[in-house]
């Protein structure tokens, strides 16, 4: 299938040539059509599998196609983090270039002047994250009496970060009478009562992240003890002469770790985490996608829904206690037709996490017999305090 197949009118069209698509990925061809037709829609699907596009697409043409409508915001897309808000809106920049959309995007932990100076000269889509929308709502700067559809993305996120309250206080603020598009990645009860709660008659639809894409992704891994992870990470960063690297720890405290030590070492790298600034953030991001820093040293929760084309390797530094945020970590690369190669470490305390790993993806990850950092031979596992698998696990290293 590819775009011309979905009825889209030429300026959209003209956009996505211009943005070297041409086949819609498995959820733009489920959803489009059904936003289209104005159809309530219930997507389970993460970031990575073109998502974006499948809502934005159809709603810059639902909005250019309403020649004559009154000034005012028609369209929230509601996200947890800074970094997705400016992804979406990037988005809509890109489908709508051909289109008069205006769009912008508010976010919290900046000055608020610039994007109430935008909200002032009119929006048609505002992408927002929870917090500051509300304050602006408060304000007196946002007025929803005009919108018509409602995207509410990565919803199962809102609740691990403890957004679910001040998202339900906004859907309180809009208009019954809308369209609403909800996201999310995984549906735990509570979502589900969301959804039923905010959707009337929803299409559903489902994609799961592409297998191939894992597959495509060459895995290793390295047993080694939990004091030469640093050394080791240097050696192969220099070893396989790594152009680009993301690197996942465990704590907020492991990646600013891992930092000083590759910058002592003259390896260029940052952290991104929750306990950085919003701006500390994205500067490492972008300094990341320019090519000025080599490794961005990363939590799961900060880099979730980051996009970074040709990213070549990651680094599973540390093993992830859910087996599943393997799979999301490496692929962050392989993306887009690129090989991708993800090394993970392994010590001795955690081979349990391994194992559950091994066991989701059904695959055994080569390890690497010889390289100068080995385990000590005969090394026993540390005793750990035993922790809930699941849900609860989950949200726990969601803090992280
Ligand atoms: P998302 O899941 O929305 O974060 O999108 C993941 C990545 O896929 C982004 O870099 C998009 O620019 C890209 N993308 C989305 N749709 C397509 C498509 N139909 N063809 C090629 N790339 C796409």
């Amino acid at each position: 299938m590819s775009f011309k197949n979905l009825n889209l009118i030429e300026p959209v069209m003209k956009a996505l040539t211009a943005e070297g698509y041409t086949i819609p990925t498995p959820i733009q061809q489920q959803a489009i059509p059904y936003v289209l037709e104005g159809r309530d829609l219930q997507g389970c699907a993460q970031t990575g599998t073109g998502k974006t596009a499948a809502f934005a697409i159809p709603i810059i043409q639902l909005l250019d196609q309403q020649k004559q409508f009154k000034a005012g915001i028609k369209v929230l897309v509601l996200t947890p983090t800074r970094e997705l808000a400016i992804q979406i809106n990037e988005s809509f920049a890109a489908y709508g270039k051909y289109t008069n959309l205006r769009h912008t995007v508010i976010f919290g932990g900046v000055s608020q002047l610039h994007q109430t100076n935008a909200l002032r000269r009119g929006v048609d889509v505002l992408v927002a994250t929870p917090g500051r929308l509300l304050d602006l709502i408060n304000q007196g700067f946002i007025d929803l009496r005009q919108l018509n559809i409602f995207v509410l993305d990565e919803a199962d996120r809102m609740l691990d970060m403890g957004f679910i309250h001040d998202v339900k206080r906004v859907i309180e603020r809009l208009p019954a009478r809308r369209q609403t598009l909800f996201f999310s990645a995984t549906m735990p009860p509570e979502i589900q009562k969301l959804a039923k709660s905010l959707l009337t008659n929803p299409a559903k639809v489902e994609v799961t992240p592409p297998t191939s894409t894992v597959d495509k992704i060459e895995q290793s891994l390295y047993h080694t003890n939990k004091s030469d992870k640093p050394d080791l990470l240097l050696h192969l960063l220099n070893e396989k002469r790594v152009r680009t690297a993301l690197v996942f720890t465990r704590t907020k405290h492991g990646a600013d770790k891992v930092v000083k030590f590759l910058l002592r070492s003259n390896v260029k790298a940052a952290a991104i985490h929750g306990n950085k600034s919003q701006n500390a953030r994205q500067n490492a991001l972008n300094d990341f996608k320019n090519g000025h820093l080599k490794v961005l040293v990363a939590t799961d929760i900060a880099a979730r829904g980051i996009d970074i084309d040709e990213l070549t390797h990651v680094f599973n530094y540390d093993l992830p206690d859910v087996p599943e945020t393997y799979i999301h970590r490496i692929g962050r690369t392989g993306r887009a037709g690129h090989d991708g190669i993800a090394i993970a470490f392994c010590d001795v305390d955690e081979r349990t996490e391994l194992r559950d790993i091994e066991r989701l993806i059904s695959f055994r990850i080569p390890v690497i017999e010889k390289h100068p950092y080995l385990p000590i031979p005969g090394a026993v596992p540390q005793k750990k305090v035993p922790v809930q698998r699941g849900r609860n696990m989950q949200r726990r290293k969601m803090t992280a």
